[in-house]
C-alpha cells in the first residue's frame, strides 16, 4: 500500500459513504477515464466486469466465444456463465498471447461456413500486450466485437495506447495479486457510453425508475450484484497514486533477475515485444532442461523446499477438465510454455536480499554449479 489509501478509506467511514454509492466511486472513475481518456465503471472484480462486458456485445447461449487458451480460468468462466461456448485459439512464441494467425485460419474456415464467433476476446499476460493491430484487423474484417481482458496489464501499452481502451470493452482487476490492488475490484472501460450506463445498472441489480414516485424497486432485467464498494473505492483511489512507481518496482526486479541469470545457459525471459512495454507484472523465465540441466518442474519443487512459491507459466484452459469438451485452434506453443516457463516472485515488496535467495536457489540448481 501507499500512503493515501488508509485517508481515503478513513474519509468513506467519517462521511459514512460504506455502500456502493460515494466520492471515492466517483473519483476513481474520474481518475481512470481521464488517465486513459474513456468513460470508467468500477467493479467488485475483473471477472465480473469479463461477464457484464460479454453481455453488451450481445452474447448468448450458444453462442462462441474466442478465448486465447493460455490464460486464468477468470478469462473464460463468465463465457460458461452466459451457457456460450468458448473456441480456444493458441499463443504465439512473441509475446505469448493469442496467435492472430491461427485466429486468422479459423476465422477464414468458420467465415465459409456462415458460422463467425460472436465476440473476440484476448488477454495481455504477464504485464505485455497481445499483438493488437493484427487482432483489430481481423475483427473489423469479420465483424465480431473484441474484448480486452487487460487484468494483467494496468500499466501497459500497445503502440504508446494503454492495453483496454483499444477493443470495444476493456476490463481490469485489482484484486489482491495485481499491479495495484483494491483487495478486490474491477473496472470496465469503453469508447461507448451506451455501454457504461447500462453495465451500471446491471451492476446494481437492474432497478429501474419508478415513475409513480414511490421510490419503489422494479425490475425489468435481469441484474447482479457487481457494484465496488465506496470504501475499496478508497484503496483503488490511493493506489491509482502509486500505479507508475509500482511498475517501475516490478520492472526492477524482473531486471535483476535478467542480470543475475544472464550468464547461465537455458534460462532466458518472456521476451518483449516492440509493440508496446512490458511491465514486467510477473517475471517469466523459460528453461531449456538439457542447457540448464534441470527443468522447470525441479526448480519450482526446490524453491517450494526452500519455501519460496513460484509456479508455471498457465495452464493452458484446453488442458483443463472444465473446459474438455470446447474445440481448441492448435495449443503446442501453450502446452510448452506451461511446461517449462515459471514465474518466479515478483512483488514489488520483495526485498533485494529475499530476491537473492531466490536467485541463489535457481542458480544451486544449473549443471555450472553441480
Ligand atoms: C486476475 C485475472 C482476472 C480476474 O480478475 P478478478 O479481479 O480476480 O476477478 C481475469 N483475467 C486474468 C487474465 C486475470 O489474471
Amino acid at each position: 500500500m501507499g500512503v493515501a489509501e488508509l485517508s481515503y478509506v478513513q474519509q468513506a467511514f467519517d462521511q459514512n459513504w460504506l455502500s456502493t454509492v460515494g466520492p471515492n466511486l466517483t473519483e476513481v472513475e474520474n481518475i481512470v477515464s481521464e488517465q486513459l481518456g474513456l468513460p470508467a465503471l468500477a467493479l467488485a472484480s475483473g471477472t465480473a466486469g469479463i461477464h457484464l462486458g460479454l453481455k453488451l456485445l450481445g452474447v448468448k447461449p450458444e453462442d462462441e466465444v474466442i478465448v486465447p487458451s493460455l490464460t486464468f480460468v477468470a478469462g473464460c468462466n463468465p463465457v460458461l456463465y452466459e451457457h456460450a461456448r468458448p473456441v480456444f485459439i493458441d499463443s504465439e512464441n512473441l509475446s505469448w498471447n493469442l496467435d492472430p494467425q491461427q485466429l486468422q485460419e479459423f476465422l477464414i474456415k468458420r467465415a465459409k461456413l456462415n458460422r463467425l464467433p460472436r465476440v473476440v476476446t484476448v488477454a495481455h499476460l504477464f504485464g505485455q500486450s497481445a499483438d493488437l493491430d493484427a487482432v483489430i484487423e481481423l475483427c473489423r474484417r469479420y465483424e465480431i466485437p473484441l474484448l480486452e481482458d487487460a487484468a494483467e496489464s494496468l500499466g501497459t501499452n500497445y503502440k504508446g495506447k494503454p492495453t483496454g481502451t483499444i477493443g470495444d470493452i476493456g476490463v481490469f482487476s485489482f484484486n489482491g495479486n495485481k499491479m495495484i490492488t483494491a483487495t478486490a475490484g474491477g473496472m470496465l472501460i469503453s469508447k461507448n457510453l451506451n455501454y457504461i450506463d447500462k453495465a451500471r445498472k446491471w451492476s446494481t441489480q437492474s432497478r429501474d425508475e419508478d415513475s409513480g414516485g414511490l421510490n419503489n424497486y422494479i425490475h425489468s432485467e435481469l441484474g447482479y450484484n457487481y457494484r465496488m464498494s465506496n470504501v475499496l473505492a478508497g484503496i483503488a483511489r490511493g493506489q491509482l497514486e502509486v500505479l507508475e512507481e509500482r511498475v517501475d518496482q516490478r520492472r526492477g526486479v524482473f531486471d535483476r533477475y535478467l542480470e543475475a541469470f544472464s550468464n547461465l545457459e537455458g534460462i532466458g525471459p518472456q521476451p518483449e515485444a516492440s509493440w508496446g512495454n512490458h511491465t514486467r507484472w510477473l517475471s517469466c523465465f523459460l528453461i531449456d532442461e538439457k542447457e540448464f540441466g534441470s527443468s522447470q518442474a525441479d526448480i519450482i519443487r526446490h524453491l517450494e523446499s526452500q519455501n519460496i512459491e513460484s509456479r508455471p507459466v498457465w495452464k493452458p484452459l484446453h488442458s483443463q477438465p472444465l473446459f474438455k469438451d470446447y474445440e481448441c485452434v492448435g495449443g503446442e506453443v501453450a502446452e510448452d510454455l506451461n511446461r517449462r516457463g515459471i514465474c518466479l516472485p515478483s512483488s514489488s515488496s520483495l526485498t533485494e536480499e529475499d530476491q537473492q535467495r531466490v536467485i541463489d536457489c535457481v542458480k544451486s540448481l544449473h549443471r555450472s554449479s553441480r
